[in-house]
């Protein structure tokens, strides 16, 4: 049996905004309770993924369970990022407890309110943090007054930490052992078991990440996931140190992993419910069908799209929002159509396409998915719409607000009691905004940053689609028009996307034999070009003198760069010139 008594479990996870400190804080939770020897510890253990320590960021859960002072207490660790958003409500559904964590240099920011609503919706206690106060910039009482006002508590409900030199430990342990409820224990309930992430192992297939509602998850076990519907036996079940070691069963209230015989993450999705015999009547609510947000084109340009099939097959094993379908480009043949969570999804898909199966890939510019019905011989578009919270310091509102409303937002509510403040340079609001979902991933972004100096924080969530005056904007290059670069842009911003797209164009496209016509039309109507003149020069004409191996050097550079040409209609462009546009 399990070495826990009723009543001794704590199940919590952190929260926080993007580089708040999350990761870094469970080191020191691992490291204060001598879960990890000091021999084993590095630092953010529990960002696993060599593309996640380069990054500094949280792609995959990583749950750990720890003793302390004959508690046990499971943390998990949440992704931060707005691409992962589902993920983080499955997770924080599967734990009684949430340390809010804010950066005390930087005070409350988007993420941190949109994930602080999602724990209040799931009705968990929530411990405010302050973190890193071992900064010379940290303005802790300002922080922790920013957190007083959001959650409504008292001051001296808040904790001050530093995930850096473990300052705070203590006492945070001693509060999330207080104020932490214990979970119910009701063990003699038919299974129920929410699955708050999947992994696809190479030898052992799917391991869910459970954690067990009511009843008992016991090893040999038939088992039936309630929304795929598959039915399978426990192989394997355990608990995470945070390597995975063997139990012989998890009861309710606790946290741990199953091995399922399941081959396939999609089968064994976040939010499902696992349950056993005698089998339970209802799945756990809360779970929803995850659909890309984004899509973009993927071609290889080393290599047959056979291997990147297999490769995209190979990741979508551990990647269950990841979809693509084969298409086909005049451009770069075979490739696949993609969807993704978001920006960062694509890009982290994208990286690990080449780094660990080593191909050269060619990303077409992204774009939201339209719905499209043709009325009276014309196509009607409908977009996907999001709302957004932007937590912007004063003295940006006006700023901020003119980009929304180019950007097509719909301006709904401003509110400014929370962040209302003593120090006016730090008064912040929070503005709400319907907006295209294009708009946000495209431009919106990257523009608010740089309105507001980097200071302004942005949070988005699915609204729903409306029917525009959209239309397609076409490129044509050397008089052809590529279907690659064509897209989708409302009719008042059509002229203006189209000229900043031949305009960049021009500086990624390098000089041909002969002059090359840069066009943006609608329809048949030409409403922007530009013209790259033809090259001349003979690249080694600068080399004087009989330097023979500095000439082959350079020629053979040359050639190098030829490969990573593409022809696209008459005009040999570089393979990077899409995502070069995009940014
Ligand atoms: P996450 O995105 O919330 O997981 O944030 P990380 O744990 O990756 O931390 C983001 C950055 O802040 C990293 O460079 C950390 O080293 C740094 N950091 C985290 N906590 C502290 C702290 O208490 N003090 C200081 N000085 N730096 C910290
Ligand atoms: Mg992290």
């Amino acid at each position: 049996m399990q070495n826990f008594v009723k009543g001794k479990v704590r199940n919590f996870c952190i929260i926080a905004h993007i580089d708040h400190g999350k990761s870094t804080l469970a080191d020191r939770f691992i490291e204060a309770t001598q879960t990890v020897s000091e021999r084993e510890m590095r630092a953010q253990l529990l960002d696993t993924m060599e593309l996640e320590r380069e990054r500094g960021i949280t792609i995959k859960l990583q749950p750990v369970k720890m003793e302390y002072q004959g508690y046990v207490l499971n943390l998990i660790d949440t992704p931060g990022h707005v691409d992962f958003t589902y993920e983080v409500s499955r997770s924080l559904a599967a734990v009684e407890g949430a340390i809010l964590l804010v950066d005390a240099t930087q005070g409350v920011q988007a993420q941190t309110l949109t994930t602080l609503h999602q724990a209040q919706n799931a009705g968990l206690t929530l411990i405010p943090v302050v973190n890193k106060i071992d900064l010379l910039n940290a303005e802790p009482e300002q922080t922790a007054q920013e957190l007083v006002q959001i959650l409504n508590c008292s001051l001296d409900e808040i904790l001050f930490v530093s995930g850096k030199t473990g300052e705070g430990m203590p006492a945070l342990l001693q509060a999330i052992i207080e104020r932490v409820p214990s979970p119910a224990c009701e063990t003699d309930q038919p299974l129920r078991a929410l699955i708050f992430d999947s992994v696809y192992d190479a030898y052992r297939g799917v391991i869910s990440y459970v954690r067990v509602m009511e009843g008992t998850l016991a090893a040999g076990a038939p088992i039936e996931l309630m929304h795929s519907k598959r039915c399978d036996t426990a192989l394997e079940v355990g608990i995470f140190t945070p390597a995975l070691k063997v139990a012989s069963e998890l009861s309710a209230g606790l946290i741990g992993y199953v091995v399922t015989g399941v081959k396939n993450v999609s089968e064994a999705r976040v939010g499902d419910t696992l349950t056993s015999l005698p089998r339970a009547q209802t799945a756990l609510v809360g779970y929803r069908e995850i659909t890309p947000m984004v899509y973009a084109g993927i071609f290889s340009t080393n290599g047959e799209p056979e291997a990147l099939r297999e490769a995209l097959s190979k990741l979508k094993l551990n990647d269950a929002a990841l979809q693509y379908e084969p298409d086909h480009s005049q451009a770069f043949g075979f490739g696949f159509r993609c969807g993704f969570l978001g920006l960062l999804h694509l890009e982290i898909i994208t990286e690990r396409l080449e780094r660990e199966y080593n191909l050269e890939l060619i990303v077409t510019t992204p774009s939201v998915a339209y719905h499209e019905r043709v009325e009276g011989g014309r196509i009607i578009y409908a977009e996907p719409w999001v709302k957004t919270e932007i937590i912007v310091p004063t003295r940006w509102i006006g700023p901020v607000m003119e980009l929304a409303q180019i950007e097509r937002g719909i301006y709904q509510e401003q509110e400014t009691e929370y962040l209302r403040d003593l120090n006016a340079e730090r008064e912040r609001v929070i503005l709400r905004y319907q907006l295209p979902l294009a708009s946000v991933i495209v431009n919106f972004y990257d523009r608010l940053k740089s309105v507001s100096s980097g200071y302004a924080s942005l949070n988005y969530s699915p609204l729903d689609y409306r029917e525009e005056d959209l239309i397609k904007l076409n490129i044509l290059i050397a008089g052809d028009s590529i279907e690659e670069l064509s897209q989708i842009v409302h009719r008042t911003q059509a002229f203006e996307r189209g000229q900043a797209l031949v305009t960049k164009l021009k500086t990624l496209i390098p000089r041909q034999q002969f002059e090359v016509a840069l066009q943006a039309a609608i329809g048949g109507k030409i409403i922007a070009r530009e013209t790259i003149p033809a090259m001349r020069k003979d690249v080694t004409a600068k080399l004087y003198g009989g330097d023979r191996t500095r000439k082959d050097k350079l020629l053979k550079k040359q050639k190098a760069g030829k490969k990573r040409l593409r022809k696209l209609g008459k005009v040999d462009i570089p393979s990077d010139v899409f995502i070069k546009l995009l940014r």
